[in-house]
């Protein structure tokens, strides 16, 4: 199977779909365990994931990657990916027709990956593989059975860690529901270590000009 999303992946290397491939570095496919059981799926990437092509590398994902080790789990244990696969400039929000041009890069995946959870960080994720407009203040934590890639997943909306990031409040929340994800995986359940000690004192405003990474429409 991971031969197949190699070859999926540099397929989608030269996508011109929407126009964020005017404005591109590179696209940002995806990276981890190709037959991981758990997916994350975030918004878009960012200026260091468009510089590195790798998503979640900046201050979003070392929240991620600490949240997943308070768990008992890696970043090579898993598999990350977005709903865009380019970076919308000045890391706005993605808009509906990238998202539509988008969709089917990451519903390949997931075929092809088979998770069995996939666990939507953030409003636009959730919406695009819910299918449904609630946001994810009245969704997160709240596991769902949905269809995708033609395989029955439990769908797991979290918060996005860009907003834990600010908000003290979002952040023991997001770890409360990352707890559960051991359970949600039928595994034991490890004594979640808290990420909140690993993450600086939150910001008043988000900036964009010190974090060009964070994706403010999930707010
Ligand atoms: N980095 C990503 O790759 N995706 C996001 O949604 C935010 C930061």
């Amino acid at each position: 199977m991971s031969e197949l999303l190699l070859e999926y992946q540099e397929a989608t290397s030269t996508c011109t779909r929407c126009a964020l491939a005017a404005t591109r570095t590179q696209v940002v496919f995806g990276s981890g365990n190709a037959d991981a059981e758990l997916m994350f799926v975030g918004e878009a990437p960012g200026f260091h994931e468009d510089k590195d092509g790798v998503p979640f590398v900046g201050q979003a994902g070392k929240l991620l990657e600490t949240l997943l080790n308070g768990i008992g789990l890696s970043r090579g244990e898993v598999y990350i990916a977005n709903v865009l696969k380019c970076r919308p400039p000045g890391n706005r929000d993605p808009q509906p027709e990238e998202i539509e041009a988008c969709e089917s890069h990451l519903f390949r995946q997931i075929e092809l990956i088979r998770p069995t959870l996939v666990a939507t960080l953030g409003n636009f994720a959730t919406k695009l593989l819910s299918g449904k407009p609630t946001g994810i203040t009245r969704v997160h934590g709240v596991p769902q059975q949905v269809t995708l890639g033609g395989n029955e997943v439990t769908l797991y909306p979290l918060y996005h860690p860009a907003a834990a990031l600010y908000t003290r409040s979002m952040l023991s929340v997001l770890e409360q529901d990352f707890a559960r994800i051991p359970e949600l995986l039928g595994r034991a359940v490890a004594e979640p270590a808290p990420a909140a000690a690993a993450v600086p004192e939150p910001v008043a405003e988000p900036d964009r000009t010190l974090e060009p990474a964070v994706q403010l429409g999930l707010f």
